[in-house]
């Protein structure tokens, strides 16, 4: 039997590795592999896709081992972070050769989801946030960061809701907490497919102590301590790029929550999950990654301040009236590489040549984009101006020192601009020489043998030679060469001589490749003092990226700058929603105002399916989005008040499918905008209360609205499919009806999509049934149903503004229940309702 075998002195390495990292996977490196054992393996062979195999296959107790090659180890390392896991990485930290006994081995960097830096072409238009939460008693500080660009933002919430909705809002991949952290709050962020990562901050870091330097909050200071002290243990490298946390309140901002962020398509479309056909997606013409960024975080921020926004839209007013300053403008910051990033990079030390060449490249066009900002003459881009770090020593630096198509590899040579330095000087002329002379000598070789092709050549392993074809060996001088390689058709050969040159060349070449490492990274470290000024240049620059994306496309779509009034009252004339107009072009998108005054709070929309009751409010609420980023809007002129909060509750067609719970959702959307609306505040509600049977869902519509009048004034856009509620308009003064028109023109019902005050006609419904072609004998009798019930009153009388809403036990049963389904039939109606049965109305269409 075989004996249960030892842990060989490697595997005890690799176990008192591994208990360090037990929630990572371990990339343990041997030779040119780095290795996964035990679990590990088993795992990672079945996501990566590699060969199981065994380490002591004879053994009785083999040890599961895969492994990949260490020059492909980052597309596996990807892989497995995409995933939500971590990667530790183990390097050999001595040499195999030199090392006595086991080679040394330690982890160089923890590679998680949230502070993965691999660049990605596609995704350095997107942050990457990496979250710390720290409970104090009933508060939560919160703090995150985007390690590649070295932000780092912090507040609190009193609600773990809130919490839950901002890592969601930011999408965050990996959330940081203390080992004590709740386990019962931990599983809900799981269940949010969110990697939790806990963290013990070993002592305090000079990094922790600079960012942190502006918080007295216990909650805030411990969130950023935790966040920056899992940045250091992970990472293992200089993080000075680590700006200090900036402190945010959530509602300093316009607040929507992510529901409201998906219900509105802000950034993803509710149909494809894509990023086309949303609002960031119209509104990005930006010329920079930073750009970029900055919009969609404006777009997660949109502003209360007026005089901020103010601002923003002088600047866009300004860039939309000077064409030529403004193309200039957007030539130069096209040629502007993401500074912050590079910012970052510097940081840790893994800059290149090529990136020190963007650098450069960008920084060449501060100057450039200052005269063009001056020639604008204008007193608020002159302030920006002033506040625009141009960076000339640096640039100035990499001019004088690095080449202009330097390679990959720092390590090379071939990166440091003649003249630079002495030294480097001197070994390149001894090299140059060298090769020179070796020029020479090959001419003077093949006079003095005659052999018109003799040739002299390098490589790595014989380094110089004479290459004679077998057709003049004859004629080699035997006495002065020497026999070194047998080709099949020539000789090489070497002369003491050309070894003595080699060795001159060889030397040089090696000690000048050295020295122009040691520069390099000089004058990274030269640099790496100068982040600072080049992380404000980026943010002033990203800033003025997205000022001129807006002029753009307000030029291109017609927008126009809207007023903001201290008055609570909405009048947007010829509104349009900027994305389906996009999509439809603009001639076919038919405009429509919304006009609320300081007294209405809800606007009752009725109109049948497809006219645009959906499209009119989405528009209301992009509408006044893109007025708080500081963007104009699709409209022939606007007056908004400053929204504090938008509420959403659209029902989307598959929730209304699945049934029960999601009768909850919708309530429970409904309650957060009840419960937590100001009169400040914008309120969506398409269809509510269609989830549920028709008496009970109009009975909670109508009160829904009547608690809106009584209570919330929240200005509140409400689409609703009981024509019922409509009377509510003539009872409660801040209701009003509006209706979207259609209209049969030969026999098709045409949608004008064009909203009118009053509500809609109330037989539309049968008009429709009617273009659909059912038959003439269940129209007839679904118009005398109709008359019927418009015989009863089926609305409760709205209560008093007054007093309070009735609850719900309160609410009168109407007398008769709809006949449709209930009444016996006589026998020749049997199969109209089977068929009425039957019919699938969600996949029906007008
Ligand atoms: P509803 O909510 O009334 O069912 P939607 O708002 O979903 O209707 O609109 C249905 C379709 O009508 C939209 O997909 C859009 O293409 C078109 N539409 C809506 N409003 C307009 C408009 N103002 N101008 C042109 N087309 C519109």
């Amino acid at each position: 039997m075989p004996q249960k075998t030892k842990d060989t002195p490697m595997m005890q390495q690799y176990l008192s590795i591994k208990k360090d990292y037990p929630d990572a996977f371990l990339f343990y490196r041997i030779g040119d592999f780095y290795e996964m054992f035990y679990d590990d393996a088993i795992k990672g062979s079945q996501i990566l896709e590699l060969t199981l195999t065994a380490r002591n296959k004879n053994a009785s107790d083999p040890i599961p081992m895969c492994g990949v090659p260490h020059h492909a180890a980052d597309s596996y390392i990807e892989i497995l972070v995409d995933k939500g896991y971590k990667v530790a990485i183990c390097e050999q930290l001595e040499n195999p050769k030199e090392a006595k006994g086991m080679v040394k081995r330690g982890i160089i960097k923890l590679v998680t989801p949230g502070t993965n830096l691999e660049d990605k072409p596609n995704q350095s238009k997107e942050n990457n946030y990496l979250a710390a939460i720290f409970a104090v008693k009933d508060e939560f500080g919160f703090a995150y960061t985007d390690l590649s660009t070295g932000e780092v933002n912090v507040t609190s919430f009193t609600d773990f809701k809130q919490v839950k909705n901002e890592l969601l809002n930011l999408r965050c991949k990996e959330v940081v907490v203390s080992p004590d952290f709740d386990t019962a709050l931990a599983e809900q962020i799981k269940d949010l497919g969110i990697l939790i990562s806990q963290e013990t901050p070993q002592k305090s870091y000079a990094e922790v102590a600079f960012v942190t330097q502006s918080l007295k909050e216990q909650s805030t200071k411990q969130a950023v301590n935790y966040l920056i002290a899992y940045l250091i243990e992970t990472q293992k490298r200089s993080l000075a790029h680590l700006q200090i946390a900036k402190v945010y309140a959530a509602n300093k901002y316009l607040q929507m929550d992510h529901n409201a962020q998906n219900n509105l398509e802000v950034f993803r479309s509710l149909r494809t999950g894509e990023k086309s056909g949303t609002l960031a997606w119209l509104l990005d013409e930006t010329k920079t990654a930073m750009g970029s960024r900055l919009l969609k975080q404006w777009l997660r921020q949109p502003l209360l301040d007026q005089q901020a926004l103010i601002k923003r839209q002088d600047v866009v007013q300004i860039l939309l009236d000077n064409y030529f300053q403004r193309s200039s403008l957007q030539d130069y910051l096209t040629k502007v590489y993401d500074l912050e990033r590079l910012a970052g990079r510097v940081a840790f030390g893994n800059v290149n040549g090529r990136d020190l060449i963007q650098l450069a490249t960008s920084l060449q066009q501060v100057p450039k984009i200052k005269a063009t900002l001056r020639d604008l003459n204008e007193p608020i881009i002159n302030q920006l101006v002033e506040q625009l770090p141009d960076s000339q020593g640096i640039l100035n630096l990499i001019e004088t020192a690095i080449v202009d198509d330097p390679p990959i590899s720092i390590t090379e040579g071939n990166l440091i601009r003649d003249g630079y330095n002495k030294q480097l000087d001197q070994y390149r002329d001894a090299m140059k020489n060298g090769k020179d002379w070796i020029a020479q000598l090959q001419a003077q070789e093949q006079k003095l043998t005659g052999i018109k092709n003799l040739k002299i050549g390098f490589n790595r392993v014989f380094g110089y030679y004479i290459e004679i074809t077998n057709a003049n060996k004859a004629q080699v001088p035997e006495d002065r060469y020497q026999r070194k390689q047998t080709l099949t058709n020539a000789e090489r050969y070497i002369t003491p001589e050309l070894k003595d040159k080699e060795r001159i060349i060889l030397e040089a070449e090696e000690k000048s490749t050295i020295l122009e490492h040691q520069l390099f990274v000089q004058i990274r470290d030269q640099i790496k003092q100068q982040i600072a000024p080049i992380q404000v240049l980026a943010q002033k620059l990203a800033w003025l990226d997205v000022l001129q994306g807006f002029a753009v496309i307000s030029e291109r779509y017609h927008y126009i700058r809207p007023r903001f009034t201290d008055k609570n009252q909405v009048n947007i004339i010829d509104g349009r929603h900027p994305v389906v107009e996009k999509v439809l072009g603009k001639q076919k998108y038919i405009p429509n105002s919304v006009k609320m005054n300081a007294k209405t709070s809800v606007l009752l929309i009725t109109g049948p399916n497809m006219s645009g009751k959906s499209t009119y409010m989405r528009q209301m609420a992009l509408i006044v989005i893109m007025a708080q980023v500081g963007c104009f809007i699709p409209a022939q002129k606007a007056e908004l008040p400053i929204f504090d909060h938008i509420f959403t509750r659209i029902g989307a067609a598959d929730d209304l499918i699945s049934g029960n719970s999601t009768f909850m959702v919708e309530m429970m959307e409904a309650n957060d905008a009840l419960q937590h609306a100001t009169a400040h505040s914008l309120i969506i509600f398409d269809e509510i209360g269609r989830g549920t049977a028709t008496y009970d869902g109009m009975a909670l519509a109508q009160a829904i609205v009547e608690y809106l009048n009584n209570h919330v004034h929240a200005k509140t856009l409400f689409s609703t499919h009981y024509h019922e509620l409509t009377e509510l308009a003539s009872e409660l003064d801040s209701v009003q009806n509006i209706h979207v028109d259609a209209t049969q023109e030969n026999g098709k019902l045409v949608f004008l999509h064009k909203v009118l005050p009053g509500p809609a006609d109330k037989s539309y419904g049968i008009h429709v049934a009617k273009l659909a072609g059912l038959p003439t004998e269940l129209l007839h009798r679904a118009q005398k149903i109709l008359t019927s019930l418009e015989n009863q009153s089926l609305t409760v009388n709205p209560v008093d503004k007054n007093t309070p809403p009735l609850p719900q036990s309160q609410v009168k049963e109407p007398k008769q229940q709809l006949s449709l389904f209930s009444e016996p039939q006589p026998s020749h109606n049997q199969a109209l309702l089977q068929q009425l049965k039957d019919a699938n109305l969600m996949k029906m269409t007008p």
